[in-house]
């Protein structure tokens, strides 16, 4: 958990922004907890094009 899973689990970050906000925190993460990120990622923005 870090503080882009927490914006995002709040809504307070849009998908655009929690993906730029990833590329800079990126190299203070753990490898493993980056991809958690991107697949959570995915799967909000797969959820925001099926549900508008
Ligand atoms: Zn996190």
């Amino acid at each position: 958990m870090c503080l882009i899973c927490v914006e995002i689990a709040k809504s307070k970050m849009t998908v655009n922004e929690a993906r730029q906000q990833l590329r800079e925190m990126r190299h203070g993460l753990d490898k493993a907890h980056v991809a958690e990120v991107e697949t959570k990622l995915d799967e909000a923005e797969k959820a925001a094009g099926e549900n508008p």
